[in-house]
Formats: C-alpha cells, structure tokens, sequence
C-alpha cells in the first residue's frame, strides 16, 4: 500500500483518489477553497458515462437528475446544423452544476476512505534528493510516496517543482457568465458563430442558462454588465468571470514522484469541450501507474505518462485547428506540438 497526497479535489484530484483507494492505497486530498465551490464548465460528453461507471460514480450523478440533452446545435451565419451524439442508441450527455458534480465525486473517494481537508492551502513543498517527501501547510506537513497535482489551471505544485509550461497558442480570454428568465433555454446547447468568434449556451438548470464567449480574433475586454445578444432579455446572476485559456501544457506531466493531472496538465480552451472528460481520464491513468510503479522502473512511467498526455492533447489541437481555419488564428495554425 502506498501513501499518495492529491492536491485539488476538482474532477482529476477526485477521481484520482477513488481509482488509488480501490486499488488499495491510502490517499489524503487537501484543497485551498471550501467545498462546495464553483466551477464553469458544464456540458459532459456521453462519453463520460463508461468512466463514471468506472469510479462507481454513474448511478450518483444520474440520481442528481442533471439536465440530459442528445446533442449540440451549431449555428453558424443565421443557420442552424442540429448534430446529435448518437441518435440510434440515443446517447446522452449531462448539463451538469459543478458544485453538486464536483461534490459528489469527492464524496465517493471520501466514502472510500480518503482523509479530506477543506480549505487547506500547500506552503512549502520539501525534497530527499530529487523527489518530493512531503508538503507543508499552515498547521500540517503531509508525507507521501506520490504526490499529485490536480490544482487545475493554477498548477501549484508544477510551478513549485519547476516544471516549466509552453504556450501553444496566442492569449485567449474567454468570458463566462448565468442568465435566468431568458426566453432562450435551449434543449441542447448552442454553438453561435459570429464575426469574431463563438458563444456557448446551454441551459445548466430550469431557469439558468449559461453562457461562454471567446473572441478568436483579438483580445478585446467585456464590459462587466456585457451579455451575449441572444441572452438580452434575461437577467445576469452572477458579474462576469474572466479566464485565461490560452493553449498550453506542461514540459514534463510525470517527474520524480510527481504527476499532473487535468487542466494542471494541460489546457485548451473551452470549444475543445471536454476539460472534464480529459480530467476524469488523466485521474484514472495516473492510478493506474502508481499502481503497477512496482513493476515499472519510473523513467518508463514516466514516459508512458507523458506519451498519454501528449496524444490527448496533439488530437485536440488538431481538432480545434479545423474547427478554427475560417478564423485564421495565426499563431494556432502554425503551432508545432512536439
Ligand atoms: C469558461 C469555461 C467553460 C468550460 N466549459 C466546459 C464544459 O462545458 N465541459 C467540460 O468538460 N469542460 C469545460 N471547461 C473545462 C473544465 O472546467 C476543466 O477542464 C475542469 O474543471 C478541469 O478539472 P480539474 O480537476 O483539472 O481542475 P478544477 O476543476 O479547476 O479543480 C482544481 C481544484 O484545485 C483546487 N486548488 C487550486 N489551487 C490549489 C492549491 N494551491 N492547493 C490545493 N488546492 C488547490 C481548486 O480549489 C479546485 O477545487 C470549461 C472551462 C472554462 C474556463
């Protein structure tokens, strides 16, 4: 039995520990907010099922009663392109609410024995050679064998390890807000094209729609009050939120006793679709190596690991570079991703 510290209790730090402690290791999650907290980031591929069916999650999240819907609307020019999922074996995906999805799989690794602190920051992280041997917060020092990173965006521990991160893309801001009491509720989400880029809608709950807009032509800033067009009519529930999904990924995603997982890996922005999916993914994998790390010497986990990430990220890259041709997005159309 091994002792391993997930930092980040988001989608790839939960699903991390419940595949580790089915395995029969010990695990501890810490993560700086309390949870609940939010998220954005609410449309799940059906893709997603097999994987929560894995964690033993599936039948906890259909219980949640999540909006369902078939498939995506693309809206381009005025014209609308309905594409669904799989319409003969009527595949579904999940307009999830982080707060509940995120909970729910943090309260199955915690069911499954991981020691769980909320509202914990790492401080310090210490090192016996090359490797980590523990992470100190204000008032704890956890010791481990492996320690993973599932911080999301902010990366903590692979910036304190000095991993470094290259940029695969020119900056992106998208911008993400809540509309409720809009006449526009769609069944299944919108992809809206206009001159400048894309908005997202979906509707997240019976009277709450939310929205993502990214200008893949330029940086331009929105004012605080902005909403997209179609939403006018609604009423913003939330001041609009800014982030940085400028393409990019981790120099190394394994080093030492190290691994990365989810957006802390890599991110994209949001049209690739599935940050969750991806999440869920690179938490099972690392599981999986740790627990075959005995019979594995680390240069070759620490190579299939990287390989793995690699992959993901090179197919989407190349997905988003087709979807994104008519925008000539410059840098992203020549980007090399060796
Ligand atoms: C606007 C927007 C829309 C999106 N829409 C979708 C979508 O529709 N579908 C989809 O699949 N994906 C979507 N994504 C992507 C998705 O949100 C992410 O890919 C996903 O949340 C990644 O999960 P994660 O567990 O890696 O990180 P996160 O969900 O970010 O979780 C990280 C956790 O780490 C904690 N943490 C941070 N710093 C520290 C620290 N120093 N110490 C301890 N804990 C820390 C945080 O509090 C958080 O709980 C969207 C992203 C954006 C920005």
């Amino acid at each position: 039995m091994m002792k391993i510290l997930v930092l980040g209790a988001g989608p790839a730090g939960s699903s991390c520990a419940i595949q580790l402690l089915k395995a029969g290791h010990a695990v501890s999650i810490i993560d700086r907010t309390e949870l609940p907290r939010h998220a954005p980031g609410e449309t799940l591929h059906p893709g997603i099922e097999p994987l929560l069916k894995q964690l033993g999650a599936l039948d906890d999240v259909l219980n949640a009663d999540f909006i369902r819907h078939q498939g995506i609307e693309n809206i381009r020019n005025g014209i609308s392109t309905y594409k669904a999922y799989n319409a003969e074996e009527n595949w579904k995906g999940f307009q999830v609410f982080r707060e509940e999805f995120d909970t729910l799989l943090l309260n199955k690794a915690i069911e499954l024995g991981a020691s769980f602190h909320s509202g914990v920051t790492p401080i310090k992280v210490n090192y016996v050679a090359d490797s980590i041997s523990s992470i100190e917060t204000a008032t704890d020092k956890f010791e481990a064998d492996y320690f993973i990173d599932a911080t999301g965006r902010r990366a903590w521990l692979a910036n304190n390890f000095n991993i470094g991160f290259k940029e695969y893309s020119p900056k992106q801001i998208a911008y993400y807000g809540y509309v409720s009491d809009s006449n526009l509720r769609p069944e299944n989400p919108q992809l809206i094209w206009d001159e400048k880029g894309w908005t997202w809608i979906s509707q997240v709950k019976d009277n709450l729609t939310a929205w993502v807009y990214l200008n893949l032509r330029k940086h331009e800033k929105v004012k605080a009050d902005w909403v997209p067009k179609w939403l006018a009519d609604g009423k913003s529930t939330s001041s609009i939120k800014a982030v940085n999904v400028t393409w990019k990924k981790a120099k190394t995603c394994c080093k030492e006793n190290c691994f990365l997982a989810g957006d802390a890996a890599f991110i994209l922005d949001p049209g690739s679709s599935h940050g969750i999916l991806k999440a869920l993914m690179s938490g099972i994998m690392i599981a999986h190596l740790i627990s075959k790390s005995d019979d594995y010497p680390n240069s070759v986990i620490e190579n299939h690991y990287n390989q793995w990430i690699d992959s993901q990220f090179n197919d989407d890259i190349f997905i988003l570079k087709e979807i994104y041709k008519a925008f000539q997005v410059k840098d992203t159309a020549n980007v090399s991703t060796t």
